[in-house]
């Protein structure tokens, strides 16, 4: 089994000086945590606020792939950059921690394909097109639909994307920009970061038909772990403020594997993974406070029925697969 998390918001917490080789008190994840809940594999995400200008944003991206890169250096007998499945299994059989990277909000590239293409070449391989709020790519869950779904520089922006082998991530992005990406996408898409609706009513999180038809073209859908999306009950507290109250509605690890468990019957086995957005997160479900307590999902999901090969898809290979298929379709655009 790989286990692999697509979404950790640890580049920010670098900026604040945190020392991965340590098993800190803070924060989910550094590399005692990572490796205590047997992760093989996490996505660290160039994270950028939309309150921030073009050039903000971009001094900002950099700002963490640079300390992404120290951190990498510091801690060279724990963990390597990794751009590819491939080199993940690499680093994995000499014992290392592979971080990929991706990108969560494209406003550092601007208004150009060329800064896409430059943060590709630096190892970035998925790109959450926005955050909370629109961008010159297309319309946020959170936003004001100025687009109505993708802008025309965001179809460009996609089909690049696609030519480049970069993972096209609607985590975050408006239902409109969810179906123009996968109309335009040669590509399978991901959300590498949202729950399901059925289960929690957050705009961020995946509608039943929004599974259905990142299924039908070979997607996955990464379940987050923040409360606020997997229990409404929680969302309401929390949005309310009633610390004391929302500590006896906090929902358990548990609830995680409920939307693991609604995905998988609404899109298919094949189609669901987990993107804890540790770090990015104030509050973690009850069981699962940070990345060295993953392992509870995998045990109740067992306890639930499923086999070692289905827990095996969900825990990394289906986000892999879809991976090695964004790779694949690249390769066919550039003959
Ligand atoms: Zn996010």
């Amino acid at each position: 089994m790989f286990v692999l998390d697509s979404h950790c918001d640890t580049p920010s917490a670098l900026l604040e000086g945190r020392d991965l080789r340590i098993d800190n008190h803070v924060g989910h994840v550094d590399f005692p945590k990572l490796k205590k809940g047997g992760v093989d594999a996490a996505f660290f995400a160039l994270y950028t606020s939309n309150s921030l200008s073009g050039e903000a944003a971009l001094e900002r991206a950099l700002r963490e792939l640079a300390a992404v890169q120290d951190s990498l250096e510091a801690c060279k007998d724990l963990a390597a950059l990794a751009v590819s499945p491939a080199e993940a299994f690499e680093n994995k059989a000499k014992g290392l921690i592979s971080i990929f990277l991706g990108m969560e909000n494209g406003s550092p590239i601007q208004d150009s394909l060329s800064l896409l293409r430059f943060f590709y070449r630096c190892g970035v391989r998925y790109m959450t097109l926005t955050h909370n709020g629109d961008n010159l790519i297309c319309d946020s869950a959170a936003g004001s639909g100025r687009w109505g779904g993708l802008s025309p520089f965001g179809r460009e922006v996609v089909r690049e994307m696609n030519s480049l082998g970069m993972i096209v991530d609607l985590a975050h992005c408006s239902d409109k920009t969810f179906t123009d990406c996968l109309e335009l996408s040669q590509a399978p898409i991901v959300s590498t970061h949202s729950s399901c609706r059925a289960l929690a009513s957050h705009r961020r999180n995946m509608a039943d038909w929004m599974l259905k038809e990142l299924a039908a073209q070979g997607g996955v859908c990464q379940i987050n772990f923040y409360p606020v999306f997997l229990s409404d009950e929680y969302a309401l507290v929390h949005n309310e403020d009633v610390p004391e109250s929302g500590a006896e509605v906090l929902p358990s690890f548990r609830r995680v594997v409920d939307h693991i468990d609604h995905a998988v019957e609404v899109a298919g086995i094949d189609h669901v993974g987990f993107g804890s957005d540790f770090d990015g997160i104030e509050v973690a479900p009850s069981g699962l406070e940070n990345a060295g307590k993953i392992q509870v999902v995998f045990d109740e999901m067992r306890r639930r029925g499923y086999s070692e090969e289905d827990l095996a898809k969900v825990a990394g290979g289906n986000f892999l697969r879809v991976f090695e298929d964004v790779i694949r379709s690249s390769n066919l655009f550039k003959k």
